[in-house]
């Protein structure tokens, strides 16, 4: 036997794991406690071997999960997805040591509940994890979309969940982003050329047609907020949403084209000019009249809104 070929160094208690899943999993009182690994299988795969989906079954009392190292050996696939519930994600919170407990406290029984209600109307929760990172003061954002991972303010962190549905937009985003409405519906990207040395850029030119991003967001934002609480909660929103339409289009009484749902950009235009809640109310409420006219949410909604 080649034993270069056959044997690893690896030792789960000199990786420095333990430590992490310590740090990560253990607060307070408990984060003195020793997290011990048992070896229990080595499993060697062939080329096309599969590890079927099985429920890891506890082995005593003490064991409270079950920690998977995959060597670096090159192969292709090898996902893990773990399955809880029967979902296909799941969801966490990241934050500084100082606010993690918070920050739990705060959003993790929340975001579960936001997301099977989002899966009532739209399609499975597709990117498998759903965290979201509570960042220091000086993140200048309410929230903000990232796929798997929210960036949220510590002003949200109120002690009360009071404020926990400004993850409902962001998450919406997981069905209505960059990547799938506002990149696909425009223009062509134009390339730096010699004659034309300010071609229009690639945010430029797909800023056009922001409102398919967050125009549904704000739509379904909205949709969700009825499920989750009462419909009274989504007209109401629509209502503060008007006030703040209403203050946008006065703002660009001067510059009417950024009143306009899907805005002509031309080049060298810098579309954060145009940044205003135009594309949010305006998007929703163009949808919201598409769902009226067509006979309400059940007609609207691909799936029987409950
Ligand atoms: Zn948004």
């Amino acid at each position: 036997m080649d034993r270069e070929n056959f044997m690893t160094r690896f030792t789960v208690e000199h990786s420095g794991l333990l430590d992490v899943i310590r740090q990560g999993l253990l607060t307070g009182a408990e984060e003195k406690k020793t997290v011990e690994a048992e070896l229990y299988k080595l499993n060697v795969y062939g080329e096309g071997a599969f590890f079927k989906p099985h429920l890891d079954t506890p082995r005593s009392t003490s064991m409270f999960a079950s920690l998977v190292v995959v060597f670096p050996t090159p192969h292709e696939g090898g996902e893990l997805v773990l399955r809880h519930g029967g979902k296909e994600w799941t969801s966490g919170v990241w934050a500084e040591p100082e606010l993690i407990d918070a920050t739990y406290w705060e959003f993790s029984e929340a975001i579960n509940k936001f997301l099977i209600t989002a899966e009532k109307i739209l399609p499975p929760y597709r990117f498998g994890v759903y965290d979201v990172l509570v960042l220091p003061p000086s993140f200048p954002y309410g929230g903000m979309e990232n796929a798997c991972l929210t960036f949220l303010t510590p002003t949200l962190l109120v002690g009360d969940r009071t404020l926990v549905d400004v993850v409902v937009h962001e998450l919406t985003h997981s069905w209505f982003g960059n990547g799938v409405t506002y990149v696909s519906a425009c223009i062509p990207y134009v390339p730096p050329s010699a004659d034309n040395i300010s071609p229009t850029s690639h945010r430029q030119a797909n800023s056009t047609h922001f409102w398919l991003n967050e125009g549904w967001t704000t739509y379904i934002e909205r949709v969700l907020l009825q499920l989750l609480h009462t419909p009274a909660d989504r007209g109401f929103s629509f209502l503060i949403g008007r006030t703040s339409l209403t203050n946008a289009l006065k703002q660009y009484t001067s510059r009417p084209k950024y009143q306009r749902l899907v805005i002509d950009f031309d080049v060298g235009e810098d579309p954060d000019d145009a940044y205003s809640t135009v594309p949010y109310e305006k998007g929703a409420n163009f949808l919201l009249h598409l769902e009226r006219m067509l006979g309400g949410l059940d007609a609207f909604l691909p799936d029987t809104c409950a």
